[in-house]
Order: structure tokens, then sequence, then C-alpha cells
């Protein structure tokens, strides 16, 4: 049956775009990192939207699942197969058309295969500012940070992936092509099939084609890093500068000290600018479409008012465009030094800013009552409420053997506090394999059969991504 059904496929897709060997398939079995492994009949690289919906239909025939893929930097193992080598992969990689970007309109039309920085890039050099901005952005797709719905730092004035879609075309489970390209920016009509797709990490389509927003580009912008001593002053802090700076503040990262010293002993290239390494150090961006002076000016004046207030006690403005960009390399490294340090359990995690202090000194305690030594590496997209609460074992204690032992007891613990905050167990990164067994307690019965249901009405073979978000 296999045989026949990967004879089937090479019809569709021609041989070379049909990958069964080891070395082929290698690099599409693994997650980015490095936590979960799997097998696979074969990896699929359709060309084009209608070679997607055939791969569907000639799966559905046998009931072989597929496991979209995009760049394969998802942290929830929702782009890897099981063990069984009985799923397909399908990796949109070769579908990286823009196929329009409309002026008047301020879209840009692309396939699901787009890297992001491909798809920033583009839109400057037409002259607009394409938002979504991660650490990924070299290797992921638009098609995978749809169906992640992925934040990223510029979601305090942009919104995450799905206020930045105005359309997809998406791929059914039974290999019907969906065509709501028509990126409108109103449009009542029933149900909203695109916000069901987005966010549903490849459990209910596949995502082909999109519509995404564009917005004019800055004329400036200004960084900076500030020092402060605790996450109330830090909150106020934020507060005044939505309050001063309102929708020119685009970015508002917290990186604490033990996050920091993990960057500079991997990355001593990194070190922080900021005196004595302060408790917590911020990443803060305005952009600007008036001037430069307008812009600099603003942020020194809120810079004098939060240092006459107390809440801040040491400033680096970037002086130039390199200094800025080493001021978020800074930021974007805290994820490299970590993967450097060897496994971690991470916990991308939102909770209401007013409940966020009570969120970090109780479960910090917690933790190292329990864990005497632990390293806690906390940092984030604070203006979203956004923490990475990650988590290292003691110096000089190996992860592997510490994770195996402690990691359902360290995520109970931290969920817990998570629930007890009115949070969320998951921000950004979504779901996968990795959250699996929290969803039901955390969405509670009634959303998680609802989801049930929608699931097994759009997918009732239960063909696409099994056993991720949802084992039904
Ligand atoms: C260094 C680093 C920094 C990161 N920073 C951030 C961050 O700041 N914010 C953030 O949100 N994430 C972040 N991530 C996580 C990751 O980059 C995002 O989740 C990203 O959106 C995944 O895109 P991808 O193309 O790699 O998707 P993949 O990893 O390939 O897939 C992710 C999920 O989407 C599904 N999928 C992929 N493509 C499709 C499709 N076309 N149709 C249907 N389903 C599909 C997969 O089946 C899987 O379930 C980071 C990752 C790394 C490695």
């Amino acid at each position: 049956m296999s045989q026949q059904l990967l004879a089937e496929l090479e019809l569709i897709l021609g041989k070379s775009s049909v990958l069964t060997s080891e070395n082929e398939t290698a690099p599409y079995l693994t997650d980015w990192r490095k936590r979960y492994s799997g097998k696979a009949l074969a990896v699929l690289l359709p060309g084009n939207t209608e070679e997607v919906a055939a791969i569907v239909k000639a799966c559905a025939k046998v009931h072989i699942a597929i496991v979209p893929q995009g760049g394969n930097t998802g942290f929830c193992g929702g782009a890897t197969p099981d063990n069984s080598g009985q799923q397909v992969v399908l990796s949109l990689k070769r579908m990286n058309q823009i196929r329009a970007i409309d002026v008047s309109n301020q879209t840009i039309l692309l396939e699901a295969g787009c890297i992001l920085q491909v798809v920033q890039e583009q839109a400057v050099s037409e002259g607009f500012l394409f938002p979504l901005s991660l650490g990924a952005e070299g290797s992921c797709m638009i098609g995978g940070n749809l169906a992640t719905n992925a934040g990223g730092t510029n979601v305090l004035r942009y919104g995450n992936t799905r206020d930045l879609c105005l359309g997809l075309e998406v791929v059914t489970a039974q290999g019907e092509i969906w065509d709501g390209l028509k990126g409108l920016r109103k449009d009542n009509t029933g149900y909203d099939l695109r916000d069901l797709f987005i966010g549903s990490e490849g459990t209910l389509g596949i995502i082909t084609a999109a519509v995404m927003k564009l917005y004019p580009l800055p004329i400036s912008q200004w960084t900076t890093l500030v020092a402060t001593e605790d996450i109330p002053s830090t909150i106020t802090l934020l507060n005044l500068f939505q309050k001063r700076a309102t929708s020119l503040l685009t970015g508002f990262e917290m990186m604490t000290q033990e996050s920091l010293a993990l960057n500079e002993k991997h990355f001593p290239q990194m070190a922080n600018p900021l005196k004595n390494h302060p408790p917590f150090s911020i990443l803060i961006e305005l952009s600007d479409h008036e001037s430069e002076e307008h812009v600099r000016q603003l942020l020194e004046s809120i810079l004098e008012e939060a240092l006459e207030m107390g809440i801040i006690n040491d400033a680096v403005i970037a002086s130039n465009l390199s200094q800025a960009n080493a001021f978020w390399h800074m930021r974007e490294h805290i994820t490299l030094a970590q993967a450097a340090e060897g496994a971690n359990l991470k916990h991308d995690i939102t909770i209401p800013l007013s409940a966020l202090d009570r969120f970090i000194q109780t479960t910090d305690r917690l933790m190292q009552k329990q864990y005497p030594g632990i390293r806690i590496i906390n940092f984030g997209h604070l203006g979203d409420g956004n923490l990475h609460y990650n988590i290292a074992p003691p110096e000089g204690v190996d992860p592997i053997s510490f994770n195996a032992t402690n990691e359902k007891p360290i995520h109970e613990l931290i969920y817990a506090q998570v629930e007890s905050c009115g949070g969320s167990i998951s921000a950004e990164h979504g779901v996968g394999q990795l959250k699996l067994g929290e969803l039901r307690a955390h969405k509670g019965p009634v959303a998680h059969e609802l989801m049930k249901t929608l699931k097994r009405a759009l997918d009732p073979q239960n063909i696409l991504n099994p056993h991720k978000v949802l084992s039904i």
C-alpha cells in the first residue's frame, strides 16, 4: 500500500520532489531544539497549491497522515512526524513566490513557503514595512508563522501574525482548495474561516498562500537600553512610554541579569553596555513617521521623566544603526545561548501585567525552595505580558538527567502559578506535541470539547497533523 502511494505521489510531484532516502529526509525529521525526532514514509516538496491538494487527496484515500512543515523552527514539536514511519511530511519550502504587492491596498500576496526575512526585505524594497519580526526570521516561513500565530518583538504596536493577515488560501483535509484571498479589511459574512486556520498548527488545513498587511516604513527608529531594579518599576516605565509615546512605542523587551550572564558566557562579544549588571535590562524601541529630531527629543524627555520618577537608574541610547542592532542581537541571542548551554525547560507564558510581579516572586521562590541552585532564565516581550520563563539545572548538573526526573513536576509547578495569576500556558509558540497533555486542564472541558468538535468536523479522518494540539 505504501509503495502504491509513493508511486502515485511521484506521478503528482515528480520523483525529485518525493524524498525517501535517510540522507535526504533527515533534516525534516528532527525539530529545531532536537527534542523530537520521528520517521516518515516520505518528505514531499510540492511546488504549487494544486499539487498540495492532489497530495492530500492521495493520502486521504489510504488514511495516511500529513505533517505540514515550514522552516522547522517551531518550539513545540508541531512539525515533527511520529515514530511510525507511516506519516508524510509536507514541506512548503518550494512554494516561495511573492505573487503580488498591492500598493493601494497596502497588502502583499505570498505563498506559504516564503521565508519571513525575504518578505520583510521585499516589503522594504517597495517602501513598506512588514512588521512581523522574530529571532528565527532567517529560516521560518510565513505559513509556519500563520499556523502558529507567531508573535515576536513588534506585537505591542502591530499585533501578532493573526492581526497582520487579511486572507488565506487553504487546502482542506478533503483536498479541496479554499480561496479566501480577497484581502478585505471588512467582511462580515458568517463564520471567520481565516481565523480558524490561523494558529491551528496544521491540524485543520494546509495554508498555501496568504494576503498580509503592509505598513508605511517609519522614517526614524531609536533604540535604548534601560536599567530597572524590579518588575513594578519596569511596568510603570512601560505605562509611561505607552502614555507619552503612544503608537510610536514599537518594542519593549525585558532581559534579566541571569539571561544576559548566559549570553555573555556563550557570546562574550555581547557585553551589556549598562553599568553593574542591573537586575533588569529593558530594550525599548520607538518608531516615528515625522522626523529623527522629533523621536529623539521625545525619547530623551521620557527617559528624563523616568529618571526623575526613580524608576530607572541607567540608560544608553543607541547612537547609530549598528549599535541599535547590537542591542537587538543581545536580546535575540538569549535563545541561542540557552541552546549552547544544553537542554532546558521552556515556558512560553503570558501573565496579565497586573499579576506579573506576584507571578515572578512566588514562582521564583517556590522553584528555589524545591530545586536549590536552579537557574531561571527569564526574559521576554514584556510589553505583551509574554515571558519566556525557562529553567536550566544547577551549574554542573547534567541537563538531560535533570530534565528526565524533574520536567513534569517543574511544568506543573509553573503552570499552576500561571493559572492562579490568570495567564496562558502558551503565549506565542503554540501547543504542538509539547503541551498536548496540559491543554485540556488549561482550556477547560467546554472549550476543549468545542475544539475537538471542530477538528472532527473539518478533518473526520484525523489525517492532518494528528496528535498535535489535540488527541482525538
Ligand atoms: C531562535 C528562535 C527564536 C524564536 N522566536 C520566536 C518569537 O519571538 N515569537 C514566536 O512566536 N516564535 C518564535 N520562535 C518559534 C518559531 O520560529 C515560530 O513558531 C515560527 O512561527 C514557526 O515557523 P516555521 O515556518 O518554522 O514553522 P514550523 O516549525 O515548520 O511549523 C510549526 C507548526 O506549524 C505547522 N505548519 C507549518 N507550515 C504550515 C502550513 N503552511 N500550513 C499549515 N500548517 C503549517 C506545522 O505543522 C507545525 O505544527 C523562535 C524560534 C527560534 C528558533
